[in-house]
C-alpha cells in the first residue's frame, strides 16, 4: 500500500545485549525496517547494520561463541555499519584499556572508558560538520578516539577529539545518537546505505570503463 514501502532499507540492529531498541525506534520512524539480528544468519539481505551501545566485552563473549565474529567482520567490510559507543569500540582498528579483539572496519584507535568517574556519563552540545547547528552528545562511559588514519573524516568533536567519524561506508560515534531526539546521524546513515545500494545496482554498461566490453 504504501510506495514507498518496498524500497525502504532493511537495517539490522545487533540485539545480543545493550541499547538496541532505541535505534530500532529511530529507524522506524525515518522509513526504515530494523531488523534484531542475534545469530550470524539473521545478517543475511539486510542493506546496512548498526551496532549498539552496550558493553563491548559482553558482547565479544557472545559473537565468539559461533564463529559470529568472523561473520561480522564479514559483513561490516562490506555493507554500510554505523556502530555507537560498545559498537564503535567494535569496529575500530584497535582498542585499549585493555587492548581486546576488534573488526577493524575504520582506521581509528579507541580507549574504552577513558573519561573520569565525573565526565563519564554526561550531555553536551558540540559543534558538528553536519548541516543543521549544534549536536546534542549523549556520552554513557564513553570511549575516547585516540586516533585516526588519513581516510577517516571526523564530523563532530568533543573537547579537541573525534566523536563521530566515518571512512567510506562505515560510520562511528563514542556517544549515543538514538538517546537524543536529532535524527541527522542516522538519516546520515541511511543516506550512506542508499548510495551503497545505488552504487550496487548502477548498471555496468554505459560507463567508460565497460564500453570496450559492450559487445559482450
Ligand atoms: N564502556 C562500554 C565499553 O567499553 C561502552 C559504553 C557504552 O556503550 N555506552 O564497551
Amino acid at each position: 500500500m504504501n510506495p514507498h514501502h518496498a524500497a525502504s532499507p532493511k537495517i539490522g540492529v545487533l540485539a545480543l545485549q545493550g541499547a538496541f531498541q532505541a535505534h530500532a525506534a529511530v529507524l522506524s520512524m525515518l522509513g526504515a525496517i530494523p531488523v534484531e539480528v542475534r545469530l550470524p544468519d539473521d545478517l543475511d539481505g539486510l542493506d546496512g547494520l548498526i551496532l549498539p551501545g552496550g558493553e563491548s566485552t559482553t558482547m565479544l563473549r557472545f559473537l565468539e561463541l559461533h564463529g559470529f565474529l568472523d561473520r561480522l567482520r564479514d559483513f561490516v567490510h562490506t555493507h554500510p555499519t554505523f556502530g555507537t559507543c560498545a559498537g564503535a569500540i567494535l569496529l575500530a582498528h584497535a582498542v585499549q584499556n585493555p587492548p581486546q579483539p576488534s573488526l577493524d572496519a575504520i582506521d581509528i584507535t579507541v580507549e574504552r572508558n577513558a573519561y573520569g568517574r565525573q565526565l563519564d556519563s554526561c550531555i553536551q552540545t558540540a559543534a558538528t560538520t553536519l548541516p543543521g547547528g549544534p549536536l546534542e552528545m549523549v556520552f554513557i562511559r564513553a570511549p575516547r578516539i585516540l586516533q585516526v588514519g588519513p581516510a577517516v573524516t571526523v564530523l563532530a568533536t568533543r573537547d579537541d577529539h573525534p566523536v563521530l567519524v566515518r571512512q567510506g561506508d562505515v560510520l562511528a560515534a563514542t556517544f549515543h545518537p538514538e538517546l537524543s531526539s536529532d535524527q541527522r546521524i542516522h538519516r546520515l546513515f541511511l543516506q550512506m546505505v542508499q548510495a551503497h545500494q545505488a552504487a550496487a545496482v548502477r548498471p555496468a554498461t554505459g560507463s567508460p570503463a565497460s564500453a570496450p566490453r559492450a559487445s559482450a
